[in-house]
């Protein structure tokens, strides 16, 4: 059993976390907004008061927080990560961030003298709930193997993508195809609703044909019929991995001319208001029906 550090307890984090926390590790943790935390410690974890807290106290620290920029500020900030992080202590960052992000923070990390895995998740909030996300690690593979045990508290499998950058890489290689999936499946089917084509037939023909998909099993019938939106991956997330996936394919010089459309679908939800709702209300770039 390991001391455990959790820091970003969102609809990803708090799930895993408790996961962690049920299978009997001693579990301290720290959100930017406090009142997070109270679930957790309600069932057994500790309030971190400072993140340098939360280090002083972990041999291994996870982070799951929301973008490039919030990873970068747990551990950079006056008081970070990086203020208390020493030899023999692990940090993992399962925030889904950009591949140059991952080889930044490790450098820096890295230089403090501790361990340093990233490890991006597949599965949303159901999974997350459920311990069985897919979890890809990129970094050295002895910490990889080493941190397994504990990644399989929150996950049904662990996959070592090799290192650093390659499993950021990955998961944004996985969201990419998600995010423009979800843009032309609106704006094929908006077209059959628009021209008498039942949303019910559309789907089930969808779902039994050669572009089916658990992506559109997923969100299909939220966007073809209720439009409520709930919020499992929000379409804030899924507009700065488009943005991420853009940049990435610009650094590798491959161009992205079809993810560039589907983002910019994105921003177009996102400015209408629809950052909070989920990633399905891209839709909403498309019609206000
Ligand atoms: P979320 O509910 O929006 O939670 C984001 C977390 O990040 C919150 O704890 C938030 O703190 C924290 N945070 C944001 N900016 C921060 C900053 N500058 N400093 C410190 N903490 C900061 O997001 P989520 O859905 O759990 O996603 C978390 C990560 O997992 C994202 O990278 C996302 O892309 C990825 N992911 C999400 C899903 C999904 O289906 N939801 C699936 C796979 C991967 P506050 O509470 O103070 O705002």
């Amino acid at each position: 059993m390991a001391k455990v550090g959790f820091i970003g307890l969102g609809i990803m984090g708090e799930p895993m976390c408790q996961n962690i926390l049920s299978k009997g590790h001693d579990v301290i943790v720290y959100n930017r907004t406090r009142a997070k935390m109270g679930p957790l410690v309600s069932t057994g974890a500790k309030a971190a008061p400072s993140l340098a807290a939360l280090v002083h106290r972990s041999e291994v620290v996870i982070t799951m927080v929301a973008d490039p920029s919030a990873v970068r500020d747990v551990v950079t900030a006056m008081g970070g990560l990086l203020s208390a992080l020493s030899p023999g202590t692990t940090y993992i960052d399962m925030s889904t961030v950009s591949p140059e992000t991952s080889r930044e923070i490790a450098v820096l990390v890295r230089g403090t003298g501790a361990d340093y895995l990233e490890a991006p998740v597949l599965g949303s909030k159901k999974a997350a709930a459920d311990g069985t996300l897919t979890i890809l690690t990129g970094g050295d593979a002895d910490v990889s193997k080493r941190m397994e045990p504990l990644l399989l508290a929150m996950g049904s499998k662990v996959v070592h993508m090799g290192d650093t950058g390659t499993a950021a890489h990955m998961k944004l290689i996985i969201n990419q195809i998600f995010g423009t999936t979800l843009c032309v499946f609106a704006e094929a089917t908006l077209t059959g609703m628009e021209a008498g084509l039942e949303a019910g037939k559309i789907l089930e023909v969808i779902q039994s044909s050669v572009v089916a998909s658990p992506a559109i099993q997923a969100k299909g019938k939220d966007m073809l019929g209720e439009r409520v939106f709930t919020p499992h991956f929000p379409l804030k997330h899924a507009y700065k991995d488009m943005r991420l996936a853009v940049e990435t394919g610009n650094a590798t010089g491959v161009p992205t001319p079809v993810t560039k459309a589907a983002c910019d679908l994105f921003g177009a939800a996102w400015d209408k208001g629809y950052g909070d709702r989920d990633i399905s209300a891209v839709l909403r770039a498309l019609t206000d029906r």
